[in-house]
């Protein structure tokens, strides 16, 4: 069906640097299109010291709402008005929904993950033993909607250990007792260590990489043939293959893998997602925030290809 514009159709919009990747504006214009709401969302290339100008800019037409996505998650803090509890704990924004003459800073990467894996793969978060990779902005975003789901224990692994336990302190901090973090077993902070999470990979129910690292291609040889063993995903030295059968390996990219990849996974019996689903359930969260609305979800799949 061909969309109409008219002069008092609302802009809504993505910033961030580099923005080409996204799928969010074919996501976003579906689901406006779909409930019949005259809007249109458009991706801007924002460079790191136009992030101010660009947001008052934004404020004096009006827009209708923005999604933030890097490197200007944190950077935008300084020109909202306020912040979520979550924005606010993992110090990140990817969601700005305007109000009367103020912006509102949001987070919705976190429950985006939680729903992703809860409703596209039918895992259950709370009681899982679960391996976080990475310390970073994404991770600062995701790790505290994974703690409130109550997993039985949740293990940060970071290249630079002091962000692995920055995280360990703040999510201690906010969840009390160190002896019962929110039902939590326990909460850790470990280096990279390859031999020490390899030799205990097969006791991770869920493993989510958040860095900006895609797993794929991590595989050797990609095709097991007579003088070789069956293939195996190495991903920063972690061999991935050794997870157990049911576990689930959640990759926060998306775009960047391939088929190979995913059929390994399903050869060892592990399931595996991209990021595609979190920015599928990130994104009906924001869809709901602006507009008050329920998301059209089918519609929104099928703009991602997961119809
Ligand atoms: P970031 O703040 O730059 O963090 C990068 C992380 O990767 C840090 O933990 C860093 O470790 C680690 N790292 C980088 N290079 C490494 C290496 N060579 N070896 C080991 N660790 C390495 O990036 P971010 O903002 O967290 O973003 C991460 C990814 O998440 C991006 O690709 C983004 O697109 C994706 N994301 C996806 C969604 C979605 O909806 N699907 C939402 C949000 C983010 P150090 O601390 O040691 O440097």
């Amino acid at each position: 069906m061909k969309r109409e514009f008219s002069p008092a159709t609302t802009l809504y919009c993505l910033i961030g640097n580099p923005v080409s990747h996204s799928k969010s504006p074919a996501m976003m214009n579906a689901a406006f299109q779909a409930m019949g709401i005259d809007a249109v969302y458009l991706a801007f290339l924002v460079p790191d010291k136009e992030v101010g100008s660009v947001l008052n800019a934004l404020k004096t037409i009006n827009v209708g709402g923005i999604n933030v996505t890097a490197p200007h998650k944190e950077r935008v803090i300084e020109f909202l008005d306020e912040l979520s509890p979550t924005a606010e704990l993992s110090n990140a924004v990817n969601t700005i929904v305007p109000a009367g003459d103020k912006f509102l800073g949001h987070n919705t990467d976190g429950v985006g993950l939680v729903s992703a894996i809860k409703a596209e793969l039918s895992i259950a978060v709370s009681r899982a033993r679960i391996l976080i990779i990475g310390a970073g902005g994404a991770a600062r975003g995701v790790i505290f909607s994974i703690a409130k789901e109550k997993p039985h224990t949740l293990t940060i692994a970071n290249r630079t250990i002091d962000k692995a336990k920055f995280l360990k302190d703040k999510l201690k901090a906010e969840f009390q007792s160190a002896n019962d973090v929110n039902g939590i077993k326990t909460i850790k902070a470990i280096s990279l260590d390859q031999n020490l999470i390899n030799s205990e990979i097969d006791q991770f129910d869920i493993i989510i990489n958040t860095t900006a690292l895609p797993i794929s291609p991590a595989i050797s040889p990609v095709k097991a043939d007579e003088t070789t063993t069956s293939p195996k995903i190495d991903f920063l030295g972690l061999n991935l293959t050794n997870m157990k059968a049911g576990a689930l390996f959640y990759d926060l990219n998306y775009g960047k893998g391939n088929g190979d990849i995913a059929r390994v996974f399903k050869e060892n019996g592990i399931i595996y997602s991209d990021g595609l689903t979190m920015l599928l359930h990130q994104g009906t969260h924001a869809f709901s925030l602006w507009t008050g609305q329920t998301p059209p979800l089918e519609a929104m799949k099928d703009a991602l290809g997961l119809g």
